[in-house]
């Protein structure tokens, strides 16, 4: 089979690997580039890229990385042909959501981000019609069930633990006449998330493509990332009496979160007068999230139950209108407000670090990755001062990033993974990270199974 590595090579963002055997060609994938000066020019061109013909898309989770180029195969162009789109039940209620939140981003235009000037060269990408009629193509299918997107292919999902609904996909197909099983890791999380359930061991395979984020380090344990949320929440709340400002993404880490802050404030290790939710996608994520209660874990369904009866220990606020969430600038102190984007690149959170970055008594509280290139990443880095709404714009605010909180997986965990593989694989491909993540799993994977696998390379075409 031949694998095209169309995006997520050397880097976390814009998955899209094709894959071609005998008769049939498809997607694993198809996300968005995020990060990074270049990334609308690198969607666009991507966007724009003849992909030939594609008998169907397998969508491993609804994160816009994955799913947010998707809309491409609502073109015209495509006809009658539009391709399927298989994935699972709650994924398939959350891409719509999270696509027209993408559409709805592109359509205020990029001139908004840092104050560059860039509507004119830059039109949307897709439009919430566009969305519409993508949507109609989305097939969801169980975990752990067979099915047959193509006459020559049979697909089983499995649980991957990442966010609601992520898969890997194992995927079954005649290669030169010979079966042959590729399987296809996606986004992996940590066994010990608390918000969705565990993910399934992997099934044997003959070609794999894993995924590496965080394949050269690994993260604090959840009992340390508590300690440090503890102290961090009483400095900054109740000795400093600031805010606390959480970049989220709006769809997993927000809600995961909220559990933790439920677990502790139970726990009475915390007390938070106010929380507040700023993003509308956040809430529609939750709810297509806490749908699934069959997919989350039991401390979130307990959360979910909590919220539902009010019987929540702290006061918990999703803002949806722009003048509620402009009214969050005006509180002064004693708030939680977790807000997207993740990686501060859009969204209402550049709002907020704008009111709050500048002030000594608030905090900044990172729980997931900052890609190379993003705002995020910069106030990680130790910036004094970032550019927001063509302004610089001081950092006084003390920052922390909370290490045991990712979605996905830590290095040995990825290792765990890939050890309870039943059999070595005839060739193993590595994508999704940064280059030394990516090598330095390599060199693990090397010594440790005595595995040779390759680093996927941007655009490269492997035979597997
Ligand atoms: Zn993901």
């Amino acid at each position: 089979m031949k694998l095209t590595f169309l995006g997520a090579a050397g880097e976390v963002t814009g998955s899209c690997l094709r894959v071609e055997a005998d008769d049939v060609r498809f997607l694993v994938d198809c996300g968005m580039f995020q990060g990074g000066r270049d990334a609308g020019a690198r969607n666009r061109r991507a966007y724009a890229r003849e992909l030939g013909r594609v008998d169907f898309v397998l969508l491993t989770h609804a994160h816009i990385d994955h799913c947010g180029l998707l809309p491409r195969f609502a073109w015209p162009r495509h006809g009658a042909g539009l391709p399927a789109i298989y994935c699972t039940k709650p994924t398939a209620d959350l891409v719509p959501v999270m696509l027209a939140d993408s559409a709805f981003v592109q359509s205020r235009g990029a001139a908004r981000r840092g104050g560059r000037r860039a509507t004119a060269e830059a039109p949307p990408l897709y439009t919430a019609d566009d969305v519409r009629r993508l949507a109609t193509r989305l097939a969801a299918m169980p975990y752990g069930i067979e099915f047959r997107p193509h006459p020559q292919v049979a697909v089983r999902l499995h649980n991957a633990g990442h966010i609601v609904g992520a898969a890997c996909a194992e995927i079954r197909l005649f290669d030169g006449g010979r079966r042959r099983t590729l399987l296809a890791s996606g986004d992996l999380g940590e066994d010990s998330a608390l918000l969705v359930r565990d993910r399934d061991p992997p099934p044997p395979c003959d070609v794999l493509v894993v995924e590496s984020t965080y394949g050269d380090r690994n993260h604090r344990t959840l009992a340390d990332t508590e300690a440090e949320l503890v102290e961090v929440l009483h400095d900054v709340l109740q000795q400093r009496r600031g805010n606390v400002i959480v970049p989220a993404f709006a769809l997993g880490r927000a809600q995961e979160f909220l559990v933790l802050l439920y677990r502790l404030a139970m726990a009475g290790r915390i007390h938070v007068p106010l929380v507040f939710v700023d993003s509308p996608l956040a809430l529609q994520a939750a709810e297509v999230t806490f749908a699934h209660l069959d997919a989350i874990d039991e401390e979130a369904a307990a959360f979910h139950r909590a919220a539902r009866d009010r019987r929540l220990p702290f006061t918990l606020r999703y803002t949806e209108s722009v003048e509620d969430s402009m009214f969050l600038n005006s509180i002064r102190s004693g708030a939680l407000i977790i807000a997207a984007s993740g990686m501060c690149e859009a969204g209402r959170v550049r709002h907020h670090l704008r009111h709050n970055l500048p002030r000594r008594e608030c905090a900044v509280l990172f729980t997931g990755f900052q890609a190379a290139g993003t705002l995020g990443r910069r106030i990680v880095d130790g910036a004094r001062a970032v550019p927001l709404f063509g302004e610089q714009v001081a950092v006084n605010a003390s920052v922390h990033t909370l290490g045991g909180l990712s979605a996905h997986a830590g290095q040995d965990s990825l290792m765990d993974w890939l050890r309870a593989v039943p059999r070595r694989p005839r060739a193993v491909f590595i994508n999704h990270g940064e280059p030394l993540a990516a090598h330095t799993l390599s060199a693990r994977l090397a010594k440790e199974l005595k595995w040779s696998p390759t680093i996927a390379e941007p655009d490269a075409e492997y035979e597997a």
